[in-house]
């Protein structure tokens, strides 16, 4: 999953492109309106988390230019304002969430949840395909009953493809979903984890579509 943080506070921006990223999420962090609006023209994010008070545009004008790129692209509001003005403003204007500031990272990730499920093929936070149980939650995972530990990366791309499932995955798009803009991506990345997942799960769980990318099937 990949997120669009657009946020001028550095040092909050740091922190949450931290902990998401620590929670399996791909982040690119933006400071202002004209450089979202540039991202979700160009290179569209799977959620949009948006600042309301950015330094050049307002946070609702560029809401609105979102949606009249993407009518439904997830945009999560963050704003210090907390009146019910701003938030009936916001959600109004097309936002699917609202968070004001200061706010606890538990409930934000548990509202980007509710917005992946949106997203997915699978609509429970437990996704349970073939012999595979992971939870989206605790991030726990079995294997024909067993507990399986995977690195984060390997993490991200089975989930991608769990919730993907029935749905072929370009090699770019989840390039895409599981690395940052900052994070340095070895050209073969994603085939050497879906490598190691095949040890993991048995060859044929996760199929290569040549010259296009991979997917799981559905049961
Ligand atoms: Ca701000």
């Amino acid at each position: 999953m990949q997120i669009l943080l657009v946020e001028d506070d550095r040092l909050l921006a740091k922190g949450l492109q931290q902990a998401l990223q620590k929670q399996g999420y791909a982040v690119n962090h933006i400071e202002t309106g004209k450089a979202c609006l540039h991202v979700v023209e160009n290179e569209p994010p799977d959620i949009v988390v948006l600042d309301l008070g950015l330094p050049d545009l307002d946070g609702l004008m560029v809401l609105k230019q979102i949606r009249n790129l993407s009518s439904d692209l997830p945009v999560m509001l963050l704003t210090a304002r907390d009146s019910a003005d701003d938030k009936v403003a916001g959600l109004d204007g097309g936002a699917d969430d609202y968070l004001v500031k200061p706010f606890e990272m538990i409930e934000l990730l548990a509202r980007l949840r509710v917005l992946e499920r949106r997203l997915s093929a699978v609509k429970s936070a437990e996704i349970n395909i073939g012999e595979i149980v992971l939870d989206t939650t605790s991030h726990y995972v079995t294997f024909k009953g067993d507990e399986l530990e995977l690195p984060r990366k390997e993490y991200m791309l089975l989930k991608l493809l769990l919730e993907n499932a029935g749905r072929v995955q370009t090699r770019t798009n989840l390039e895409n979903r599981l690395y940052s803009w900052d994070e340095e991506v070895a050209s073969n990345a994603v085939e050497v984890h879906v490598h190691h997942l095949r040890k993991k799960l048995g060859a044929d769980f996760i199929r290569t579509i040549r010259g296009v990318g991979y997917k799981v099937d559905c049961k």
